[in-house]
């Protein structure tokens, strides 16, 4: 159920089809990038799979976990963006609101340590 391709009431999903006009700063056949509505950072992008993962532990093999990061990457690069942290929050404790797999990608500011 959490790997279906869409779902209705998924925000993200809505996102990815185009139900919800959101601006995409990059998009490629299986992801889509697009600013954070509260950013946390001067430049605050998510990177989300256009299928739907309710979380990085529905991951059924490496791949896309391999190719959201390198979208991050790209993202990074039309962006000019040469320093950034990237997140991925797993599960309520980690801090995960939206249950549709996404990367933060944060850049802009000086990013404290340990994270909140
Ligand atoms: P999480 O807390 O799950 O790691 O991250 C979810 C992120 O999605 C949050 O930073 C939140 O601000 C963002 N978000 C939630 N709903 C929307 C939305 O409708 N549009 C956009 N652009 N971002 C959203
Ligand atoms: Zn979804």
């Amino acid at each position: 159920m959490n790997s279906d391709p869409q779902e209705s009431s998924c925000i993200f999903c809505r996102i990815a089809q185009g139900e919800l006009p959101t601006e995409l700063v990059w998009q490629d056949e299986e992801m889509v990038a697009f600013r954070d509505v509260q950013p946390q950072a001067p430049v605050h992008v998510l990177i989300v799979p256009r299928k739907h993962y309710a979380t990085l532990a529905h991951l059924e093999d490496d791949t896309v976990a391999g190719r959201l990061v390198s979208a991050a990457k790209k993202v990074a690069e039309k962006m000019k963006i040469g320093q950034y942290r990237l997140v991925i929050n797993t599960g309520p404790e980690a801090g995960q609101s939206v249950f549709h797999l996404h990367l933060h990608l944060l850049a802009g500011r000086t990013m404290g340590w340990p994270p909140g």
